[in-house]
């Protein structure tokens, strides 16, 4: 009985040239993805996330209890009908998120326009963070 030989594989050799191909048709166009973000500060620019209230102070004048210990708080919820405190707030950040009715948002300004019902620049200057000219 002959053994039979090994035998090498040839196509090994060919993929070099098609990764370089896929590359350089991967470029991605940024074009529309730049204007949105350049519209975006503008838009946001007399904006100063210095000047927001520190969230531990903010929600007191807002008459929300904060129970609890630690970096996490818990409180009644003002967005919807809340009889235990569902409401969990950060705060570091002021980011708040409600357990039962889903109301989110990542810092006080966010709770402000939410509370209100106001656009973020009308919330910014009701909390003393736009610094830009109010028209
Ligand atoms: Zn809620």
């Amino acid at each position: 009985m002959a053994i039979k030989p090994y035998q090498n594989s040839v196509g090994a050799a060919m993929n070099t040239t098609q990764t370089k191909d896929a590359l350089v048709e991967s470029a991605p166009s940024k074009t529309l993805r730049t204007n949105s973000i350049k519209n975006r500060w503008n838009y946001k620019s007399g904006f100063d996330r210095g000047h927001l209230p520190i969230p531990a102070q903010y929600f007191i004048t807002q008459g929300i209890e904060l129970k609890g210990k630690g970096s996490w708080r818990d409180a009644i919820c003002p967005f919807h009908t809340d009889t235990k405190p569902s409401l969990r707030i950060r705060l570091e950040t002021g980011a708040f998120r409600c357990m039962v009715c889903g109301a989110h948002g990542g810092d006080v300004l966010a709770f402000h326009q939410q509370i209100h019902g106001l656009n973020f620049k009308d919330a910014a200057i009701a909390l003393g963070a736009w610094i830009g000219g109010v028209r």
